[in-house]
C-alpha cells in the first residue's frame, strides 16, 4: 500500500483557558488517515475542531499529544520534510498590506527555501488571475483577489498537499468557480488536496471522500456515495394531470407533501417500501401519473443525522 497522503493517530489538543477559562479540549483523539489523490473534504459544525486540525497539520498549532504524518514524514521527526509537503490557505486574510503579490511570493518561496531558478511566480499568478496585479500593493487589492494571492502564496513551494479552509465562504460565484477549476486541476495533476467547508453541496460535488468531526471527535470518514446510501428516505416526485384525492392511503410510514400544482412529493424508508409500492397507492387512490423522478439523499441529511445524533447522545 503506498504511503497515505495524511496520517493522524491520537491527535489531541487542549487549548490552555485564557483569562480564568476552563482549558478546552479542541480534539479528543483523532485518528484519520487520507490517502494520496483525493479531493477530501473535513466537515463539521462551527467549533467542532476542523481549524485546529488543519492548522496542526500545517504546523501551525502545536499538537498536545498523538502523532501527525504528512506525506510519510512523521512531524516530530522531520519538521521541515513534513512542512515542505504540505500548503495552507488560511481562513483570514492576513497578508501584509505593502507587498505586492509578486513581493508576498518572493517572500514565501525564500520561507520554503525554494531556489530561485525553481520559483514560478508567473506562472502561478496566471493561474489564480492575478497576473495584472503583480505589482500592486495587496492593501489595494479587493477581498477576493486576497483570496486569489493567498492560495498563490499556499502553492509557491509546489506541495504535494494543499489545504483549503472554508475557502469559498463569502466569496462571489466567479471565485468561486475559479477557485473549483483550479482545485480540480491541480487534483488532476496529482495533488492531494483538503478542504473544509460549510456548504455541503459544495462538499458533494468536489469530495471524493469526507470525514465529519463534531465536537473534537471522528463521527464518520467514508467515501461521499457511500455516506450518501446511508440515508434510508428516499423520496419520488410524481406529476399528475388529475386532482389529487383527499384522503390517500399510502404504504406504512410514507409521507406525501403538494409541491405546487399537480406535484406530489412522497417520502418512504428504503428498507420498509418499494417506489412500486408507492405508485401502485398512489394509482389505487384514482391518482393518474404523468410522471415520475427521485430525489437522492443529500450531504445535508447525513450530516443532520450524525450530528443530531451525537448532540442529543
Ligand atoms: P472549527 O474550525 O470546526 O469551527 P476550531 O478548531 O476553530 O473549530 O475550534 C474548536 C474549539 O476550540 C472551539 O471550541 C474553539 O472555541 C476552541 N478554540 C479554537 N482556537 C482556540 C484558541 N486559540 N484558544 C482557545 N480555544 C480555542
Amino acid at each position: 500500500m503506498t504511503t497515505p497522503a495524511i496520517e493522524l493517530k491520537g491527535l489531541r489538543k487542549t487549548y490552555a483557558g485564557s483569562k480564568g477559562d476552563a482549558p478546552k479540549e479542541a480534539l479528543k483523539g483523532i485518528d484519520l488517515t487520507i490517502p494520496r489523490g483525493s479531493i477530501f473534504g473535513l466537515l463539521g459544525p462551527n467549533g467542532a475542531g476542523k481549524s485546529t486540525l488543519i492548522n496542526i497539520m500545517a504546523g501551525l498549532v502545536t499538537k498536545s499529544a498523538g502523532t501527525v504524518k504528512i506525506w510519510g514524514f512523521d512531524q516530530d521527526v522531520n519538521p521541515r520534510q513534513s512542512r515542505a509537503s504540505i500548503g495552507v490557505m488560511p481562513q483570514e486574510l492576513n497578508l501584509d498590506p505593502y507587498f505586492t503579490p509578486r513581493g508576498a511570493l518572493d517572500v514565501q518561496a525564500g520561507l520554503y527555501g525554494v531556489p530561485r531558478s525553481e520559483r514560478r511566480s508567473d506562472e502561478i499568478l496566471a493561474m489564480v488571475g492575478l497576473e495584472d496585479k503583480a505589482e500592486a500593493y495587496a492593501r489595494s487589492l479587493s477581498g477576493g483577489m486576497r483570496r486569489r494571492l493567498l492560495l498563490a502564496k499556499a502553492l509557491v513551494h509546489n506541495p504535494h498537499i494543499l489545504v483549503l479552509d472554508e475557502p469559498t465562504a463569502g466569496v462571489d460565484i466567479e471565485l468561486r468557480q475559479m477557485l473549483w477549476t483550479n482545485v480540480r486541476k491541480l487534483n488532476e495533476q496529482g495533488m492531494t488536496i483538503i478542504l473544509t467547508t460549510h456548504y455541503l453541496e459544495e462538499a458533494e460535488e468536489m469530495c471524493d471522500e469526507i470525514a465529519i468531526i463534531n465536537h473534537g471527535e471522528l463521527v464518520v470518514r467514508d467515501r461521499t456515495e457511500n455516506l450518501l446510501s446511508t440515508i434510508d428516505a428516499k423520496t419520488l416526485v410524481v406529476t399528475t394531470e388529475s386532482a389529487v384525492p383527499a384522503a390517500l392511503s399510502l404504504p406504512k410510514g410514507a409521507k406525501l407533501e403538494k409541491r405546487g400544482a399537480g406535484v406530489l412529493a412522497i417520502t418512504y424508508a428504503r428498507q420498509e417500501t418499494s417506489p412500486d409500492d408507492v405508485l401502485s397507492a398512489l394509482r389505487a387512490g384514482g391518482v393518474r401519473i404523468s410522471d415520475v423522478a427521485t430525489e437522492q439523499a443529500r450531504l445535508e441529511d447525513v450530516f443532520l443525522n450524525l450530528t443530531r445524533s451525537r448532540a442529543a447522545a
